[in-house]
Order: structure tokens, then sequence, then C-alpha cells
């Protein structure tokens, strides 16, 4: 079965990329992104040991979780728009995309427990790409203060899509630093420990920068569908 070995094959590859950084593999999770394929593939990912799963709309995050449930853990990871908070928000586990006070408000409002939420940051000012500016990161986070259902425990970056890594690992770095900047800020409601970077193309090169959560789809499941 061929997402046996694409697991095992980035299994490997997290390894080693975990040895040329000198990190220890348990720091770091990998997230099946599984807007690519159904419930039946979503569901085969986590009977093969990959229990955190990653939608990026709402209707397909919840056709899969009705599916899978409780099995899963579950993560919002695309652009979400405040109207379809509601929808998900009993649901889901971490939230890899807050970018806007208006989200924050609308997600500290719908939610009865605490919401894992990333910070989502565009690093490299792509104007095809959500999330905020690096200088507008901690005055963002700053004023997440009195939404006691938000906890800010990381930052979410996507890289540049090339397979230059010239222009991957600057980002990547990045993200880092200002992760730790935030971290050391100790603000009760932002712990900041995560860093949410590395797709199919370039999560080896997030591990080698700092990454704890790397979101994987077509590496994985393959592109069945779009
Ligand atoms: C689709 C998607 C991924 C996974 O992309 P692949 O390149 O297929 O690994 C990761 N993060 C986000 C936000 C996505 O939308």
């Amino acid at each position: 079965m061929i997402m046996k070995e694409n697991i095992l094959a980035v299994h490997k590859k997290i390894e080693e990329a975990c040895q040329r950084a000198n990190r220890n593999r348990e720091e770091i999770t990998v997230v099946a992104v599984t807007k690519y394929v159904d419930e039946l593939r979503a569901k085969a990912v986590v009977d093969l040991g990959i229990k955190h799963l990653g939608e990026n709309r709402d209707n397909q995050f919840i056709q899969k979780y009705e599916a899978i449930g409780e099995r899963a853990t579950w993560h919002f990871v695309g652009t979400l728009q405040s109207r379809k908070v509601k929808n998900i928000i009993d649901k889901v586990d971490y939230i890899h995309s807050l970018d806007r006070q208006s989200l924050a408000k609308e997600i500290n409002k719908r939610a009865t427990k605490k919401v894992k939420c990333f910070v989502q940051v565009n690093v490299a000012k792509e104007t095809s790409k959500h999330g905020l500016f690096v200088e507008e990161v901690i005055p963002f986070i700053e004023n997440l203060q009195s939404y006691e259902n938000i906890e800010v425990i990381g930052l979410m970056t996507m890289a540049p899509h090339t397979n230059d890594e010239n222009l991957i690992r600057p980002v990547f770095k990045t993200l880092k630093s200002l992760q730790e900047k935030v971290k050391n800020m100790h603000l009760p409601h932002a712990p900041c420990e995560h860093l949410s970077m590395g797709m199919s193309n370039d999560y080896t090169i997030a591990i080698e920068e700092g990454a704890t959560f790397i979101r994987l789809g077509s590496t994985i499941v393959g592109t069945n569908i779009e």
C-alpha cells in the first residue's frame, strides 16, 4: 500500500533531519493534511499511526471529523472565515491560521474551552498569502490577552513555493527567532513554544530550523482529488 511506504519514507527523512540538527525526534508532530483525499483515506492514515489530521475547509473538516471522530487530533490549517468558526469550534484541537483580531474575537466568543492557536505569519510578504507581517506579530499577540479562550501556542508560516532552499531557509529562521522573542515575553496567554512550519516540499529544512509541527499533504496521501 502506497501510503504505508510514503509514511515510512517520511519517518526516515524526519529522523535524518533530526540527526543533522541534533534534535530529539519526540519534539516533532506530523500533521497529515488530508484535503486532497476522502474520509476513507484519512481514516487509513490514522490506522497507519498518524493521529493528527489537518484540513483547510470547514465542510471537509466536518466530513472527516464525522467519519473519524475522537480517534484523531484535529487541526485546522487553512484560512478561516469568521462566520465558519461556529461550524468547527467544538471539534477542533488546533487552529494554525489565526491572523486577525476579528477572527480571535469570534473564536473566543464561540469556544467553550481554551483553543490552541498558532498565529500565522507571512514572513516573505507574499501577496498571495495570508498572515501578519513580522513587525505586526508582537502587537497583535499582546492585544489577545483579554480573550480567555485563546492560547497562542506558537507561530505558523508557509515558505515560498520554490525548490530554492536559499529562499526557504531564511523564512524559517525568521519565524524561529520571532517565536523565541514572543516566548521570552512570558505572556500568560501566549506561551508560544511551537513552530508550525514545513510542508511536503520543505519539511526537512523546517525541521533543521526548529519546526515542532510539520504539515504534510501530498507526500503522505498523494493528491487524489483537485
Ligand atoms: C495543503 C496544505 C498543506 C500541505 O501541503 P503539501 O504541500 O501537500 O504537503 C500544509 N499546510 C497548509 C496550510 C495547507 O493548505
